[in-house]
Protein backbone atom coordinates (compact mmCIF):
# COMPACT_ATOMS: atom_id res chain seq x y z
CA UNK A 1 0.00 0.00 0.00
CA UNK A 2 1.56 3.71 -0.60
CA UNK A 3 0.98 6.80 1.38
CA UNK A 4 2.06 9.59 1.46
CA UNK A 5 4.82 10.52 3.96
CA UNK A 6 5.92 14.00 4.46
CA UNK A 7 8.26 13.20 7.42
CA UNK A 8 10.11 10.32 5.44
CA UNK A 9 12.27 12.60 3.96
CA UNK A 10 13.07 16.21 5.60
CA UNK A 11 13.85 18.66 2.65
CA UNK A 12 12.53 17.24 -0.22
CA UNK A 13 8.75 17.15 0.46
CA UNK A 14 6.05 15.17 0.22
CA UNK A 15 6.83 11.27 -1.62
CA UNK A 16 5.44 8.53 -2.21
CA UNK A 17 6.60 5.71 -0.21
CA UNK A 18 6.08 1.87 0.33
CA UNK A 19 4.31 1.05 3.83
CA UNK A 20 7.68 0.14 5.20
CA UNK A 21 8.84 3.48 6.88
CA UNK A 22 12.15 4.67 5.78
CA UNK A 23 14.85 3.87 7.86
CA UNK A 24 18.82 4.40 7.83
CA UNK A 25 21.79 2.25 7.99
CA UNK A 26 25.29 1.63 7.64
CA UNK A 27 27.32 0.83 4.69
CA UNK A 28 29.70 -1.94 5.40
CA UNK A 29 30.12 -3.04 1.97
CA UNK A 30 30.24 -2.24 -1.96
CA UNK A 31 29.86 -4.64 -5.05
CA UNK A 32 29.86 -3.70 -8.38
CA UNK A 33 25.63 -2.77 -8.46
CA UNK A 34 24.63 -3.34 -4.32
CA UNK A 35 26.18 -2.71 -1.06
CA UNK A 36 25.63 -4.68 1.86
CA UNK A 37 24.36 -2.51 5.06
CA UNK A 38 24.13 -2.86 8.63
CA UNK A 39 20.24 -2.56 9.81
CA UNK A 40 20.03 -0.46 13.52
CA UNK A 41 18.59 -4.08 14.63
CA UNK A 42 22.23 -5.60 13.52
CA UNK A 43 21.37 -7.58 11.27
CA UNK A 44 23.53 -7.14 7.84
CA UNK A 45 21.46 -7.04 4.72
CA UNK A 46 22.10 -6.48 0.57
CA UNK A 47 20.41 -3.70 -1.19
CA UNK A 48 20.48 -2.43 -4.60
CA UNK A 49 21.17 1.54 -5.05
CA UNK A 50 18.21 4.08 -6.95
CA UNK A 51 19.30 5.09 -10.18
CA UNK A 52 18.82 8.05 -9.38
CA UNK A 53 21.38 7.84 -6.77
CA UNK A 54 24.09 6.35 -8.92
CA UNK A 55 23.64 9.27 -11.24
CA UNK A 56 23.70 9.27 -14.87
CA UNK A 57 26.79 6.92 -15.25
CA UNK A 58 24.46 4.18 -13.23
CA UNK A 59 27.21 3.48 -11.68
CA UNK A 60 28.10 3.47 -7.68
CA UNK A 61 31.52 4.80 -8.35
CA UNK A 62 31.88 6.63 -5.54
CA UNK A 63 28.26 7.82 -4.67
CA UNK A 64 27.61 4.97 -1.67
CA UNK A 65 30.94 4.01 0.09
CA UNK A 66 31.93 2.01 3.06
CA UNK A 67 30.77 4.17 6.15
CA UNK A 68 28.20 6.50 4.31
CA UNK A 69 24.96 6.03 6.21
CA UNK A 70 22.17 5.58 3.70
CA UNK A 71 18.37 5.28 3.77
CA UNK A 72 16.74 2.19 2.94
CA UNK A 73 13.29 1.38 1.57
CA UNK A 74 11.73 -1.75 1.13
CA UNK A 75 10.51 -2.38 -2.15
CA UNK A 76 8.86 -5.96 -3.35
CA UNK A 77 11.22 -7.98 -0.58
CA UNK A 78 13.99 -5.93 -1.61
CA UNK A 79 15.83 -3.27 0.06
CA UNK A 80 16.69 -0.30 -1.56
CA UNK A 81 19.34 2.61 -1.45
CA UNK A 82 17.07 5.99 -1.69
CA UNK A 83 19.58 8.65 -0.44
CA UNK A 84 23.00 8.68 0.89
CA UNK A 85 23.51 11.41 3.92
CA UNK A 86 25.77 13.86 3.27
CA UNK A 87 29.12 13.12 4.90
CA UNK A 88 31.55 14.54 7.47
CA UNK A 89 34.81 13.27 5.56
CA UNK A 90 36.07 11.01 2.97
CA UNK A 91 39.22 9.01 2.86
CA UNK A 92 40.60 8.86 -1.12
CA UNK A 93 43.10 7.54 -3.31
CA UNK A 94 44.23 7.78 -6.62
CA UNK A 95 42.51 4.88 -8.48
CA UNK A 96 44.40 2.93 -10.45
CA UNK A 97 44.74 4.04 -13.83
CA UNK A 98 46.30 6.43 -16.06
CA UNK A 99 43.26 8.88 -15.89
CA UNK A 100 43.54 10.71 -13.05
CA UNK A 101 40.47 9.67 -11.27
CA UNK A 102 39.22 9.81 -7.22
CA UNK A 103 38.21 6.37 -5.23
CA UNK A 104 36.61 7.15 -2.21
CA UNK A 105 37.64 4.40 -0.07
CA UNK A 106 35.34 5.26 2.98
CA UNK A 107 33.52 7.84 4.32
CA UNK A 108 32.42 9.55 8.16
CA UNK A 109 35.37 8.13 9.60
CA UNK A 110 36.71 9.16 13.01
CA UNK A 111 40.66 7.71 12.54
CA UNK A 112 43.28 6.40 9.85
CA UNK A 113 45.28 3.48 11.28
CA UNK A 114 48.47 2.97 8.89
CA UNK A 115 49.57 -0.81 9.68
CA UNK A 116 53.12 -0.83 8.68
CA UNK A 117 55.56 -3.12 9.34
CA UNK A 118 58.89 -3.00 11.29
CA UNK A 119 60.72 -5.84 9.35
CA UNK A 120 59.78 -8.19 6.69
CA UNK A 121 58.80 -6.31 4.76
CA UNK A 122 61.25 -3.33 6.26
CA UNK A 123 59.47 -0.10 6.90
CA UNK A 124 58.56 1.49 4.28
CA UNK A 125 58.27 5.44 4.44
CA UNK A 126 56.84 6.15 1.07
CA UNK A 127 53.48 4.67 1.45
CA UNK A 128 53.20 5.89 5.38
CA UNK A 129 53.18 9.26 4.69
CA UNK A 130 51.47 9.32 1.81
CA UNK A 131 48.13 7.81 3.67
CA UNK A 132 48.94 10.13 6.49
CA UNK A 133 49.32 13.02 4.24
CA UNK A 134 45.82 11.92 2.54
CA UNK A 135 44.29 11.73 5.83
CA UNK A 136 45.66 15.11 7.22
CA UNK A 137 44.57 16.83 3.88
CA UNK A 138 41.11 14.96 4.68
CA UNK A 139 40.95 16.39 8.02
CA UNK A 140 40.73 12.95 9.88
CA UNK A 141 43.36 11.77 12.22
CA UNK A 142 45.57 9.39 12.10
CA UNK A 143 47.61 7.04 14.23
CA UNK A 144 50.67 4.83 13.33
CA UNK A 145 50.92 0.61 13.73
CA UNK A 146 53.87 -0.35 13.78
CA UNK A 147 53.70 -4.66 13.56
CA UNK A 148 56.27 -7.20 13.92
CA UNK A 149 58.70 -5.64 16.26
CA UNK A 150 59.69 -9.13 17.28
CA UNK A 151 61.59 -9.17 13.65
CA UNK A 152 63.22 -5.73 14.06
CA UNK A 153 66.33 -5.55 14.57
CA UNK A 154 67.44 -3.25 17.63
CA UNK A 155 66.81 0.40 17.44
CA UNK A 156 64.56 0.16 14.18
CA UNK A 157 61.33 0.48 15.77
CA UNK A 158 62.34 3.25 17.97
CA UNK A 159 63.62 5.15 15.13
CA UNK A 160 61.04 5.14 13.21
CA UNK A 161 58.41 5.36 16.22
CA UNK A 162 60.58 8.48 17.22
CA UNK A 163 59.89 10.33 13.83
CA UNK A 164 56.28 9.70 14.00
CA UNK A 165 55.90 11.09 17.57
CA UNK A 166 57.62 14.29 16.68
CA UNK A 167 55.51 14.60 14.13
CA UNK A 168 52.51 14.49 16.17
CA UNK A 169 50.97 10.86 15.23
CA UNK A 170 50.67 8.41 18.04
CA UNK A 171 52.30 5.07 17.48
CA UNK A 172 51.90 1.70 18.38
CA UNK A 173 54.77 -0.61 18.50
CA UNK A 174 53.43 -4.25 18.30
CA UNK A 175 53.40 -7.53 17.27
CA UNK A 176 49.85 -8.69 15.83
CA UNK A 177 51.56 -12.34 16.29
CA UNK A 178 52.33 -12.62 19.86
CA UNK A 179 49.47 -9.93 20.84
CA UNK A 180 51.75 -7.39 22.20
CA UNK A 181 50.53 -3.78 21.78
CA UNK A 182 47.40 -4.84 20.81
CA UNK A 183 45.35 -4.05 23.71
CA UNK A 184 46.35 -0.34 23.73
CA UNK A 185 45.89 0.06 19.93
CA UNK A 186 42.53 -1.48 20.55
CA UNK A 187 41.59 0.59 23.27
CA UNK A 188 42.59 3.63 20.55
CA UNK A 189 40.43 2.40 18.34
CA UNK A 190 37.18 1.91 20.66
CA UNK A 191 34.26 4.07 20.04
CA UNK A 192 36.15 5.55 16.82
CA UNK A 193 35.22 4.38 13.42
CA UNK A 194 38.76 3.27 12.20
CA UNK A 195 40.55 2.98 8.84
CA UNK A 196 43.34 0.66 8.53
CA UNK A 197 45.18 0.88 5.49
CA UNK A 198 48.65 -0.97 4.96
CA UNK A 199 51.02 -2.46 2.66
CA UNK A 200 50.42 -6.44 2.09
CA UNK A 201 52.22 -8.56 4.03
CA UNK A 202 52.35 -6.40 6.86
CA UNK A 203 49.92 -8.19 8.83
CA UNK A 204 47.12 -6.42 8.93
CA UNK A 205 44.47 -9.55 8.73
CA UNK A 206 46.44 -10.86 11.49
CA UNK A 207 45.99 -7.82 13.74
CA UNK A 208 42.43 -7.36 12.69
CA UNK A 209 42.12 -11.34 13.81
CA UNK A 210 43.93 -9.62 17.21
CA UNK A 211 41.90 -7.14 17.52
CA UNK A 212 38.80 -8.44 17.09
CA UNK A 213 39.50 -12.52 18.42
CA UNK A 214 36.50 -14.50 16.63
CA UNK A 215 35.89 -12.47 13.71
CA UNK A 216 36.58 -14.11 10.71
CA UNK A 217 37.58 -12.36 7.96
CA UNK A 218 36.94 -14.86 5.47
CA UNK A 219 33.78 -15.72 6.65
CA UNK A 220 33.07 -11.86 6.81
CA UNK A 221 33.70 -11.72 3.06
CA UNK A 222 30.80 -13.87 2.02
CA UNK A 223 27.70 -12.94 0.63
CA UNK A 224 25.27 -13.07 3.05
CA UNK A 225 22.31 -13.73 0.52
CA UNK A 226 23.64 -16.67 -1.32
CA UNK A 227 26.38 -17.56 1.24
CA UNK A 228 28.77 -17.53 -1.64
CA UNK A 229 32.11 -16.17 -1.56
CA UNK A 230 32.48 -12.37 -3.16
CA UNK A 231 35.61 -12.25 -5.43
CA UNK A 232 35.94 -8.75 -4.70
CA UNK A 233 39.73 -8.31 -2.91
CA UNK A 234 39.83 -4.63 -3.94
CA UNK A 235 36.82 -3.15 -1.71
CA UNK A 236 36.87 -1.94 1.70
CA UNK A 237 35.22 -3.80 4.48
CA UNK A 238 33.54 -2.80 7.69
CA UNK A 239 33.80 -5.14 10.27
CA UNK A 240 31.77 -4.33 13.67
CA UNK A 241 32.88 -6.95 16.34
CA UNK A 242 31.64 -5.58 19.13
CA UNK A 243 28.80 -2.58 19.59
CA UNK A 244 31.92 -0.15 20.37
CA UNK A 245 34.56 -1.32 17.59
CA UNK A 246 34.50 0.07 14.29
CA UNK A 247 36.93 -1.46 12.13
CA UNK A 248 37.56 -1.01 7.98
CA UNK A 249 39.61 -3.46 6.64
CA UNK A 250 41.21 -2.55 3.30
CA UNK A 251 42.97 -4.74 0.51
CA UNK A 252 46.89 -4.62 1.09
CA UNK A 253 47.77 -1.90 -1.09
CA UNK A 254 50.88 -1.79 -3.13
CA UNK A 255 50.84 2.11 -4.40
CA UNK A 256 48.58 4.05 -2.84
CA UNK A 257 48.21 7.46 -4.82
CA UNK A 258 47.17 11.01 -3.39
CA UNK A 259 44.16 12.49 -4.31
CA UNK A 260 43.66 16.28 -4.33
CA UNK A 261 47.21 17.11 -3.22
CA UNK A 262 49.71 19.20 -5.45
CA UNK A 263 53.10 19.33 -5.24
CA UNK A 264 52.69 22.73 -4.07
CA UNK A 265 50.04 21.88 -1.50
CA UNK A 266 51.89 19.10 -0.04
CA UNK A 267 53.98 20.96 2.64
CA UNK A 268 50.41 21.71 4.17
CA UNK A 269 49.92 17.59 4.26
CA UNK A 270 53.10 17.09 6.47
CA UNK A 271 51.62 18.85 9.88
CA UNK A 272 54.59 19.16 12.07
CA UNK A 273 55.96 21.08 9.04
CA UNK A 274 53.30 24.05 9.41
CA UNK A 275 54.67 25.80 12.23
CA UNK A 276 57.59 26.57 9.77
CA UNK A 277 55.16 27.65 6.78
CA UNK A 278 55.63 30.88 5.59
CA UNK A 279 58.41 31.39 7.94
CA UNK A 280 61.11 31.00 4.91
CA UNK A 281 63.28 34.16 4.04
CA UNK A 282 62.09 33.40 0.12
CA UNK A 283 58.27 33.44 0.24
CA UNK A 284 58.90 31.22 -3.01
CA UNK A 285 61.20 29.07 -0.94
CA UNK A 286 61.92 25.29 -2.66
CA UNK A 287 62.99 24.41 0.82
CA UNK A 288 66.11 22.82 -1.40
CA UNK A 289 68.89 25.22 -1.18
CA UNK A 290 67.81 28.11 -0.88
CA UNK A 291 69.06 30.43 2.29
CA UNK A 292 66.66 31.24 5.13
CA UNK A 293 64.69 27.78 4.67
CA UNK A 294 62.82 27.75 7.66
CA UNK A 295 62.42 24.13 6.87
CA UNK A 296 65.63 22.65 6.36
CA UNK A 297 66.35 25.05 9.65
CA UNK A 298 64.25 22.98 11.93
CA UNK A 299 65.53 19.76 10.07
CA UNK A 300 68.54 21.06 11.69
CA UNK A 301 67.60 21.54 15.11
CA UNK A 302 65.53 18.60 15.14
CA UNK A 303 62.31 20.29 15.48
CA UNK A 304 61.65 18.10 12.25
CA UNK A 305 62.38 14.57 11.47
CA UNK A 306 65.04 14.78 8.84
CA UNK A 307 63.40 11.17 7.60
CA UNK A 308 59.78 13.09 7.04
CA UNK A 309 61.83 16.01 5.64
CA UNK A 310 63.36 13.66 3.01
CA UNK A 311 59.97 11.41 2.24
CA UNK A 312 58.44 15.43 1.95
CA UNK A 313 60.98 16.23 -0.79
CA UNK A 314 60.95 12.54 -2.71
CA UNK A 315 56.78 12.82 -2.64
CA UNK A 316 57.25 16.53 -4.05
CA UNK A 317 59.72 15.63 -6.84
CA UNK A 318 56.95 12.36 -7.84
CA UNK A 319 53.96 14.61 -7.68
CA UNK A 320 55.47 17.16 -10.00
CA UNK A 321 57.04 14.83 -12.51
CA UNK A 322 53.40 13.73 -12.53
CA UNK A 323 52.45 17.21 -13.06
CA UNK A 324 54.51 17.89 -15.70
CA UNK A 325 57.86 15.71 -16.16
CA UNK A 326 59.37 18.79 -17.62
CA UNK A 327 59.05 20.86 -14.47
CA UNK A 328 59.82 18.44 -12.24
CA UNK A 329 63.48 18.28 -13.75
CA UNK A 330 63.98 21.74 -13.89
CA UNK A 331 62.86 22.14 -9.83
CA UNK A 332 65.69 19.60 -9.46
CA UNK A 333 68.22 21.66 -11.58
CA UNK A 334 68.26 19.28 -14.68
CA UNK A 335 67.55 19.61 -18.04
P1 LIG B 1 48.47 -8.74 5.42
O1 LIG B 1 48.79 -8.99 4.00
O2 LIG B 1 48.92 -7.38 5.85
O3 LIG B 1 47.06 -9.01 5.78
O4 LIG B 1 49.42 -9.72 6.26
P2 LIG B 1 49.10 -11.08 7.04
O5 LIG B 1 48.30 -10.82 8.27
O6 LIG B 1 48.60 -12.08 6.09
O7 LIG B 1 50.56 -11.44 7.53
C1 LIG B 1 51.63 -11.67 6.63
C2 LIG B 1 52.64 -12.61 7.31
O8 LIG B 1 53.24 -11.97 8.43
C3 LIG B 1 51.98 -13.86 7.85
O9 LIG B 1 52.86 -14.93 7.63
C4 LIG B 1 51.84 -13.56 9.34
O10 LIG B 1 51.84 -14.74 10.12
C5 LIG B 1 53.06 -12.73 9.60
N1 LIG B 1 52.90 -11.83 10.75
C6 LIG B 1 51.87 -10.99 11.00
N2 LIG B 1 52.10 -10.28 12.13
C7 LIG B 1 53.29 -10.69 12.61
C8 LIG B 1 54.10 -10.32 13.75
O11 LIG B 1 53.75 -9.46 14.55
N3 LIG B 1 55.29 -10.95 13.87
C9 LIG B 1 55.72 -11.90 12.99
N4 LIG B 1 56.90 -12.46 13.21
N5 LIG B 1 55.01 -12.25 11.93
C10 LIG B 1 53.82 -11.67 11.72
ZN1 LIG C 1 62.19 26.91 2.78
Amino acid sequence: MLHRDPSAEPGRGPRLTSALPLHDALVVRVDFGSCVVLDPDGELIEATVRGRVMGPKKALGNTVVVGDRVWIEEEAGRRVVENVAPRRNQFSRRAAGNEPAEQVLAANLDQVVLVASLAHPEFKAGLADRVLAQAEHSGIPARVALNKADLAEAGVAEDVAVAYRAAGYPVHVLCARSGEGVEELRHSCQSRRSLMVGHSGVGKSTLLNALAPGIDLIEGRVNPKTGKGRHTTTAAWLLRPAPDLELIDTPGVRAFGLWGIGPRELEQAYAEFRPFLGACRFSDCSHLREPGCALRAAVESGGISRRRFESYLKLRDELEQEQSPQRGREARGER
